[in-house]
C-alpha cells in the first residue's frame, strides 16, 4: 500500500500545520514529539496525566483516557496520523482511530505484542517459516491447563498474558506448588509459563518498516538487565558474535513482514548456553514502538529511532540507518536522584558533562522514584575502547555499579 505522504511543515487544507499525533505521554513519545518538531510538524500528544513527559513537550496535549470518545475525536481532528508509544494503549482506541487516520503500527498488530499468548504463538509461526523460536511455553487460563503444564518446564518463570512490563507481572516459580501460588497471587488471569533459561546474554533489533513493504534496522544492541529493567546497552562491532548477529536481524525483520507491521517494531532476545562456544538464540518478546535498547541511535546514528517512527507514520521514505560511532547508553533511574542515607539529591550532571562524548536526555520527571525511568545517558567515543572508559567514569559518578 502506498499513499501520499504528509510533509513536514505542509499547511494542511484546514489552515493547520501537519499536525502527527501520539497515543500515549511518556519519554518514548516525548522523543518522538521531538523529532518530529526538528522536521517541522506539529503534534498532538493524548496522555490524561497533565504533567506527562510528551504533553509537556507537545504543541497540543490532550488530557483524556485512552478510550475517551472526545478525547480521540480531537486527536484525529489535529492529526494527520497517528502512532502509538505506549504498548497497552487498549487495542479498540487504536482501532477506532485507524478508521478514520492512517494508524502505525496498527491496532492489531500492537494486539498481537499485548498479549504474551499471541505474540509467542507469532514467534511459533516465524519460527517453522525458519525463525528463531521462543522459549518452551505453555499457556495458562485455566485450572486444567495448570495442572497440564509439562514438568519439564520447571524450575519456570510465570508471566502474566497481558500489562507485564519491566519484570513486573512475574513470579519465579521452581516447582508445580510454587507455579499454583503464584497463579492464584497472579489472580487466576492469563498467564505462560516459560522454562526458566540459563542465559550468556540479552540482545535486541530494532527495525522500521513503510506501509510500502520497505524494511531498515539499527545493528543488534546487547543489554544488560537488573532487577529485570533495561540498565546497560552497548552497540558496538563485536558486541555480540557476528552470527548471532546476523540470525537475529533476519528473524526480527521476517517477524516484522509477517505482521505486515508499519512502524518501529523491537524485538528482544535471549542468549542461551547451549554448550556451544556462542550459545543460541531464543526470541523473548516484543514492542510495537521505539525501545528503550535504542536511545543510543539519538546520538550515535545518522538517523535515530525515533525519526523513522516519524517517517514510516508519515509515509516518508526509510534510510537504512548508519551507526558512526561506538556508543554505550546507561539508563538512569530515579535510585540515583537519592544519596546513601535516602536523601533528596540531584545527580552531578557537571561532573558527568565534563566527560567528552556524553549526551543527557532527562525526560521532565519532576519526581523520583527508585525504579522510575528518569532519563538515559548515551556515550559516543571514536574507538570502543574509549566508549567503555568514559562509560565507567561516567558510572563510577553517578553510583551506578560496575558491569562485565
Ligand atoms: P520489558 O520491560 O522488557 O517489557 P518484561 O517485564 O516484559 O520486560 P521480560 O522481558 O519477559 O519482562 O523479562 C524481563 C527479564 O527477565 C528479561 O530481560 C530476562 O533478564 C529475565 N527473563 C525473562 N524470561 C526469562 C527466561 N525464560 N529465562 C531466564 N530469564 C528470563
Ligand atoms: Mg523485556
Amino acid at each position: 500500500m502506498s499513499r501520499k505522504p504528509v510533509l513536514p511543515g505542509q499547511v494542511m487544507a484546514s489552515g493547520q500545520m501537519a499536525t502527527l499525533g501520539v497515543m500515549g505521554g511518556g519519554q518514548l513519545g516525548r522523543m518522538f514529539v521531538q523529532a518530529a518538531q526538528e522536521m517541522g510538524y506539529f503534534t498532538a500528544v493524548l496522555d490524561a496525566d497533565p504533567a506527562s513527559p510528551a504533553g509537556l513537550v507537545s504543541h497540543y496535549h490532550i488530557q483524556t483516557p485512552y478510550e475517551d470518545e472526545q478525547g480521540l475525536a480531537q486527536l484525529m481532528q489535529r492529526s494527520e496520523a497517528i502512532t502509538t508509544e505506549f504498548e497497552n494503549v487498549p487495542a479498540p482506541a487504536l482501532m477506532t482511530l485507524g478508521a478514520h487516520r492512517p494508524v502505525a503500527p496498527a491496532a492489531q498488530a500492537v494486539a498481537v505484542a499485548q498479549d504474551r499468548i499471541a505474540e509467542k504463538a507469532h514467534f511459533v509461526a516465524c519460527a517453522q517459516a525458519g525463525g528463531v523460536g521462543p522459549a518452551p511455553y505453555a499457556a495458562i487460563d485455566n485450572e486444567a491447563l495448570l495442572n497440564a503444564v509439562p514438568a519439564d518446564l520447571l524450575p519456570g518463570i510465570l508471566k502474566t498474558a497481558r500489562l507485564g512490563y519491566d519484570g513486573k507481572g512475574q513470579i519465579r516459580v521452581p516447582d508445580r506448588a510454587a507455579l499454583a501460588a503464584a497463579w492464584e497471587q497472579m489472580g487466576r488471569v492469563p498467564c505462560v509459563l516459560e522454562k526458566l533459561l540459563p542465559l550468556k546474554d540479552e540482545l535486541s533489533v530494532i527495525v522500521a518498516r513503510g506501509a510500502d513493504g520497505q524494511i531498515v534496522h539499527f545493528p543488534p544492541q546487547r543489554n544488560l538487565h537488573r532487577d529485570g529493567i533495561l540498565a546497560v546497552t552497548e552497540v558496538f562491532e563485536g558486541n555480540l558474535p557476528a552470527p548471532l548477529a546476523q540470525q537475529a536481524v533476519a528473524s526480527t525483520r521476517a517477524i516484522a513482514e509477517q505482521l505486515k507491521y508499519v512502524g518501529v517494531l523491537c524485538v528482544e532476545y535471549f542468549v542461551i548456553d547451549d554448550g556451544s562456544a556462542e550459545g543460541a538464540l531464543v526470541v523473548n518478546e516484543m514492542a510495537p514502538r521505539p525501545h528503550n535498547s535504542g536511545h543510543y541511535t539519538l546520538n550515535a546514528c545518522d538517523v535515530s529511532q525515533f525519526e523513522l517512527q516519524v517517517r514510516a507514520m508519515a509515509g516518508l521514505p526509510l534510510v537504512q540507518p548508519r551507526q558512526h560511532s561506538p556508543a554505550i547508553m546507561l539508563n538512569l533511574l530515579g535510585d540515583l536522584w537519592f544519596g546513601p542515607e535516602g536523601q533528596a539529591r540531584t545527580p552531578d550532571w557537571a561532573a558527568v558533562l565534563a566527560l567528552p562524548g556524553t549526551h543527557l536526555h532527562l525526560y521532565g520527571k519532576l519526581s523520583a522514584r527508585a525504579g522510575r525511568k528518569m532519563g538515559h545517558l548515551n556515550i559516543t567515543a571514536a574507538t570502543v575502547e574509549q566508549a567503555q572508559a568514559t562509560a565507567r567514569q561516567a558510572a563510577a559518578l553517578l553510583g551506578i555499579a560496575p558491569w562485565a
